[in-house]
C-alpha cells in the first residue's frame, strides 16, 4: 500500500489482502500449522506457523511496516520474544551494548540476569543526557537500546541524540516504542534501526492477547526473523487475528487515551494529597519540552506519589471502583498498579532506588472511559486516605 495515506486510513487498509479471501471483508483466521509445499528453496520460506509466514502473519507484517514507515515487520509471541530475539540477533558472546538505565523490568532482568551467562555485557546510561555515553563505548560495543517513554517514570529520552550517537559510532539503534505506540512516535521515520513493541498493550488494545512486534529495514528484520524462527516465539494465527482487529481502532483509542491521561494528570497535580505526578504532557515534567517536540501525543500513562506510606498507597488503590488493580497497560479499561509489586518486582531494591522508583509510586494506565468519571473515582479514593 502506498505510504501517502494518513494513520487511520493505514490502520484500516494497509496489509489487507488485495483479493479478499472468499470475499471476506474481515481477514479470516488461517488455523493451519502447515501449508502445501510451493517449491521453496529456503528453509525460512516454507509456510509453517513457527516460521511466521501464514496469511495472518503476512497481513500484520505489512500493516505494521506501513504504519511506522518501514520496509518490513515481524510479529512475535510476546513483547519479550520481540525484545530477546532482536537483541540476540545482533549480539553474541563477547559483545557489549548500551541501554537506558530505567527500562521495563522484564527487559532489565533479561539484560542483568540472563545476558551475563551468554557473555553479553551491558553498560547502563542516562538516555536523557548524552554527555556520559562516549566514555562507555568499548571496541565490542554493537548496539544502543532505549524506550520512547520510560516505565514507570514516564521520561522521554533524548531520542534524536540516540539516533545521532548510533550513526556516528556504527551502532544498531533499538527502541521499545510500546508506551508511545505508532500514533505518537514512529521510530524508523526518525532514524532508528529497529522499533519494538509489546503488542499486548496499545497495538492490540483489548487486554486479551500477548504479542510483540519488530519493525525495521528488510535486512535487519530478516535477521531477527531467522533468529526467532530458531527460538520458536511465533504468534498463533488466532492471536494474529485479534491483534489485526484491535489495531484497526488504535488511532481512535490513542486519541482518547492521550486526552484522558492529560486530564487525569492535571487533576492529580492539583490535588493536595498528591506529592508528584509524572506525565510528559505536564509543564512540570522534565521531559515536557522534548516530548512536545518529538511526540504527536503524550500517550495514556500517568504515575504519581501520594503524601503517605505504602499502606496509604494500597488503601487508596483499594478504594478505586473503575480502575482494576493489575499490571500491564494500554487496554481500553483503566488499570492501576504499584510497579514495585508487579512490573518492577524483578529488580533489586537498590536498583529500583537508583532508578528513582519509590515503593509508594502508583502507576495508572488510562483507558477510553469518560475522563470525568475517572477523575471522580480518583478523587473519592484520595479522600479516603
Ligand atoms: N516493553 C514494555 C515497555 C512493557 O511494558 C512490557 C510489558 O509490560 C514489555 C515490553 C513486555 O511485553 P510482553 O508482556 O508482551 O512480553
Amino acid at each position: 500500500m502506498p505510504n501517502k495515506h494518513q494513520l487511520n486510513t493505514k490502520l484500516i487498509h494497509a496489509g489487507e489482502p488485495q483479493k479478499k479471501y472468499g470475499g471476506a471483508v474481515s481477514m479470516p483466521i488461517f488455523q493451519s500449522a502447515t501449508f502445501e509445499f510451493g517449491g521453496q528453496t529456503d528453509y525460512h520460506e516454507l509456510q509453517y506457523i513457527r516460521l511466521n509466514n501464514t496469511p495472518n502473519h503476512i497481513a500484520l507484517h505489512e500493516k505494521l511496516a506501513v504504519l511506522e514507515g518501514a520496509e518490513d515487520a515481524l510479529v512475535t509471541s510476546s513483547g519479550m520474544a520481540a525484545i530477546s530475539a532482536s537483541l540476540l540477533a545482533f549480539l553474541k558472546s563477547g559483545d557489549h551494548f548500551l541501554a537506558h538505565e530505567s527500562l521495563y523490568g522484564g527487559t532489565h532482568s533479561l539484560i542483568n540476569k540472563d545476558f551475563p551467562d551468554l557473555g553479553i555485557e551491558c553498560d547502563f546510561i542516562d538516555g536523557c543526557d548524552p554527555s556520559g555515553w562516549t566514555e562507555k563505548l568499548r571496541p565490542k560495543t554493537k548496539l544502543i537500546y532505549v524506550e520512547t517513554i520510560t516505565n514507570p517514570l514516564l521520561d522521554v529520552l533524548d531520542l534524536d541524540a540516540v539516533v545521532q550517537f548510533a550513526k556516528s559510532n556504527n551502532l544498531i539503534s533499538m527502541i521499545d516504542n510500546t508506551f508511545a505506540s505508532p500514533v505518537n512516535y514512529r521510530p524508523i521515520e526518525n532514524g532508528f534501526d529497529i522499533s519494538l513493541h509489546s503488542a499486548t498493550k496499545y497495538l492490540n488494545g483489548h487486554t486479551d492477547i500477548v504479542a510483540g512486534a519488530v519493525i525495521g529495514s528488510k535486512e535487519l528484520v530478516t535477521q531477527v526473523r531467522h533468529k526467532l524462527n530458531h527460538l520458536g516465539g511465533s504468534l498463533d494465527p488466532n492471536a494474529c487475528f485479534l491483534m489485526h482487529r484491535g489495531m484497526k481502532t488504535l488511532g481512535l483509542r490513542m486519541e482518547r487515551q492521550n486526552y484522558n491521561s492529560l486530564a487525569v494528570a492535571i487533576f492529580l497535580e492539583q490535588h493536595p494529597k498528591v506529592l508528584k505526578v509524572n506525565h510528559p504532557g505536564l509543564g512540570s515534567s522534565g521531559s515536557h519540552k522534548r516530548a512536545s517536540e518529538l511526540l504527536d501525543g503524550f500517550s495514556g500513562m500517568v504515575s504519581f506519589e501520594i503524601e503517605g506510606s505504602v499502606e496509604d498507597a494500597n488503601l487508596f488503590m483499594s478504594h478505586l471502583t473503575l480502575f482494576i488493580n493489575t499490571a500491564s497497560l494500554g487496554g481500553v479499561e483503566s488499570l492501576v498498579t504499584r510497579p514495585v509489586q508487579t512490573s518492577h518486582s524483578g529488580m533489586e531494591p537498590e536498583e529500583r532506588m537508583a532508578a528513582g522508583i519509590k515503593d509508594e509510586l502508583i502507576r495508572l494506565s488510562i483507558g477510553i472511559e469518560d475522563a470525568d468519571d475517572l477523575i471522580t473515582d480518583l478523587g473519592q479514593a484520595l479522600e479516603k486516605i
